[in-house]
């Protein structure tokens, strides 16, 4: 007979959500980051897992951005647009709406030409629009993000997949990038639509570097064929504490790893809380790439990032492999978190891309429409560790199922239900 399933405890995800807090901000490179990773390897040992390590990578860090946005001689509060050319350009503002097929369709049949003009755009996820704006040559790419109360977030302009070593192809972009805020959007957009052109100058002055980043990696044994891989980023965009995006990972991946020490599945459960997650996938990538072989015999990886907060939500389950996403819908069904959107498609915006593309099952159950995602908005008062603990329980569910059931197998993944 099978065990229940695991539920979460929302009081020990409350107060790890407080510990990472009080780090704060955890920006690849910063000291919070570095302490984020000493209290994650300090808990993984202390709830007894095996084999704790620090796994180094290197990767292109960013850092000390000055940005600068100016329109009509009128200055608007910006940041750099992360791994954008650091430069200063200006050119004609031609605006693409959120930049999508149709956006890009009714510029063409206008005629218009962006290159070495100014986009200016809406985006939650502009590190998506990179490959088409490089093809049309532009000089500058002002990102208007849609965080509330005048908060300017923080985004990375390309993301998935990092370059593993130098010269660090494809980083930095060709073009200057910087976001700005919603309300300076519509500033900007009215001031283009009251006729002629509008000249907009731009530029930053971030810093690109080599630099090591460090994975925190610890096992729970299993004597059954093939493992399970449970990962949470631990560093955060480059302002706040940012509590949902990936407090509520980071705090997930330890209550699991503390609930599983104390349920013994037949295989092999490894916990990955990967690092320099934000700007580039860059720790999970490099994990993929160092355990390869390893990764053959992997049943699945979940990912855990953004699970939930205080705000009302979406439930959503992503993964790209379907026989992964029904399993994952049904477990979710079983425990009454019924989702509202079930994507069985390929996407680029997080830990389980890397291992997607190298044939592991991935699948991230969370609750996305966070308002003030990417920002120093993400504060602890706005996330709810009940609404956290619901959800990462529906992960903790299958990775129960996909750590005891063997008639689900490694790769490609094939189940009896
Ligand atoms: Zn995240």
């Amino acid at each position: 007979m099978l065990a229940p399933e695991p539920r979460l405890d929302p009081l020990r995800i409350g107060r790890t959500l407080d510990d990472l807090a009080e780090i704060g901000n955890r920006y690849a490179g910063s000291e919070g980051e570095a302490r984020a990773r000493d209290f994650l390897r300090e808990r993984l040992a202390g709830l007894g897992l095996e084999d704790v390590r620090l796994e180094a990578f290197q990767y292109l860090s960013a850092s000390g951005a000055h940005a600068t946005c100016t329109v009509d001689g009128a200055e608007l509060e910006c940041n750099a647009l992360q791994y954008t050319a650091s430069a200063e350009v200006s050119g004609e503002a031609v605006y693409l709406g959120e930049a999508t097929a149709s956006d890009w369709a009714r510029l063409d049949a206008r005629g218009v030409d962006v290159r070495g003009k100014v986009v200016v755009a809406h985006s939650m996820f502009p590190f998506d629009l990179c490959g088409l704006l490089i093809e049309r040559g532009i000089a500058g790419f002002v990102h208007v993000c849609e965080t509330p109360d005048g908060i300017v977030g923080n985004f990375a302009g390309a993301l998935y997949p990092p370059p593993l070593e130098p010269p660090w192809e494809g980083r930095p972009l060709p073009y200057t990038g910087v976001t700005i805020g919603h309300g300076a959007g519509r500033a900007l957009i009215s001031t283009l639509t009251a006729g002629g052109p509008v000249e907009v100058r731009l530029g930053h002055d971030a810093r690109y570097a080599e630099a090591t980043a460090h994975n925190v990696v610890a096992e729970l044994p299993g004597d059954g064929d093939g493992h399970v891989v449970v990962c949470a980023h631990y560093d955060s965009q480059a302002e706040g504490p940012c509590v949902y995006d990936n407090g509520t990972g980071v705090a997930s991946l330890l209550e699991c790893a503390r609930t599983f020490s104390e349920r013994s599945a037949p295989r092999r459960i490894v916990f990955i809380a990967s690092a320099a997650e934000e700007i580039g996938c860059w720790g999970a990538t490099a994990y993929v790439h160092a355990h390869r072989a390893q990764l053959r015999d992997a049943v699945a990886m979940i990912n855990l990032d953004g699970v939930a907060s205080a705000y009302p939500a979406q439930r959503e389950i992503w993964s790209a492999d379907a026989a992964l996403a029904g399993l994952a819908d049904r477990t979710a069904r079983a425990m009454g978190w019924v989702p509202n959107r079930v994507m069985s498609v390929r996407s680029t915006f997080g830990d389980h891309a890397p291992f997607g593309d190298a044939g592991v099952p991935s699948c991230l159950i969370w609750r996305p429409d966070y308002p003030y995602y990417h920002s120093r908005g993400d504060v602890r008062e706005l996330v709810d560790e009940n609404a956290v603990a619901q959800t990462a329980s529906v992960s903790a569910a299958l990775i129960d199922r996909l750590a005891r059931d063997g008639r689900v197998r490694a790769n490609p993944l094939a189940t009896g239900r």
